[in-house]
């Protein structure tokens, strides 16, 4: 149909930028911007983290607090930021009763934040403080999340990456929230997605996944992923894989799924299979040998039973926690300069 003939024409630029707009009147003059750290062992780093991004928000002239969640360290990342807790007003540490993973160290960080925009940051300066701007800029513009993408992962192993590209195909082709491949947790969020993500119960915290599950309208900043600045990553070939699978289990259930076909395709071909059996022996009389079919049928029944309850095995073990209702992740205290309060009279 030429487009002539059309009543209008649908603008999708011009929705948006509807949208969009009905946001910027929302935004705040000097909103106060949080920074949520999660820290595990990170003795090394506190100091030169603070040393880049503080002088940067203060010479941009952001109004910011940064909450630390001390994720049960066992060197002395909490005494050095209690230190440095008391010496500036803007910080304040949330600190867990003992280690919780990274997932649930960010989940209390952004409970207790009180800013009008967070942003989740690792404190390796992996993710690069330069982009805190531009991510607020874009925020000004109206977008309720502000994303950073990495484009060239040189840091990273080749292993990783490609394994890394392979879970975002995997996840993305099976679950229903698609979350935008090479991005971390590193964002800005908007304080009504932040509400919308608080109310999310669950315990398994895949939050990049969470964090797409909120939606609103999002937009990318493309950045360099730098090496760690110091200290060594937390996290192993273990730690990684446990992760993405959580992550898939988490937000699919096609899995589960799965094995509906896969029995049903099994059970075609074992039907047929038999009917030519019975056939051959009414026909050509008894035959005896049949060692080797038999012992791969048996085999290959057993392994995919075993594989499908493996699986059903994740699902149930993951709504033993859910159902346990145990809280995400429990503070010890919380440590920050208050100022002193009035005498009571
Ligand atoms: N982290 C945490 N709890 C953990 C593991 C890591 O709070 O159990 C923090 C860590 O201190 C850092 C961030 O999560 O601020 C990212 O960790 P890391 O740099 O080791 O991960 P990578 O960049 O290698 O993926
Ligand atoms: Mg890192």
């Amino acid at each position: 149909m030429p487009e002539q003939s059309l009543p209008f024409v649908i603008d999708k630029d011009a929705a948006l930028e509807h949208q969009l707009a009905a946001q910027r009147a929302r935004r705040p003059a000097d909103p106060l911007l949080s920074l949520v750290v999660p820290v595990f062992n990170e003795e090394e780093t506190i100091d030169l983290f603070l040393a880049t991004v503080v002088p940067l928000l203060e010479r941009d002239g952001v109004r910011f607090e940064i909450v630390f969640v001390n994720d049960g360290s066992r060197d002395d990342t909490f005494a050095r930021l209690f230190h440095r807790g008391r010496a500036d007003r803007r910080l304040r540490i949330v600190n867990l009763s003992r280690n919780f993973g990274k997932e649930a160290a960010l989940t209390a960080g952004i409970d207790h934040a009180r800013g009008d925009v967070l942003i989740p940051m690792d404190i390796d300066l992996q993710d690069p403080p330069e982009l805190i701007g531009s991510f607020i800029a874009r925020w000004r513009e109206g977008y309720d999340i502000v994303y950073g993408i990495r484009t060239a992962r040189h840091t990273d192993t080749r292993a990783k990456r490609v394994s890394a590209g392979w879970f975002y195909r995997v996840f993305n082709s099976m679950s229903p929230v698609r979350i935008p491949p090479n991005v971390g947790d590193f964002r800005l969020v908007d304080r009504r997605a932040v509400e919308v993500l608080r109310q999310l119960p669950e315990r398994n915290r895949f939050m990049k996944g969470l964090f797409a599950w909120v939606g609103f309208n999002s937009v990318g900043v493309p950045y360099e992923r730098p090496e760690r600045a110091a200290g060594t990553s937390k996290f192993n070939f273990w730690r990684l894989w446990n992760f993405a699978i959580d992550g898939v289990v988490s937000f699919s259930t096609a899995p589960l799924r799965a094995w509906f076909y896969v029995g049903l395709v099994i059970a075609t071909v074992a039907v047929l299979y038999a009917l030519f059996i019975v056939t051959r022996v009414l026909i050509f009389g008894v035959d005896t040998p049949g060692y080797a079919s038999l012992l791969i049928a048996i085999l290959l029944m057993g392994a995919i039973q075993l594989l499908s309850l493996g699986i059903i095995g994740e699902y149930l073990g993951r709504l033993f926690v859910e159902v346990k209702g145990r809280p995400i992740y429990v503070v010890e205290g919380i440590y920050e300069d208050t100022p002193p309060k009035p005498p009571v009279t």
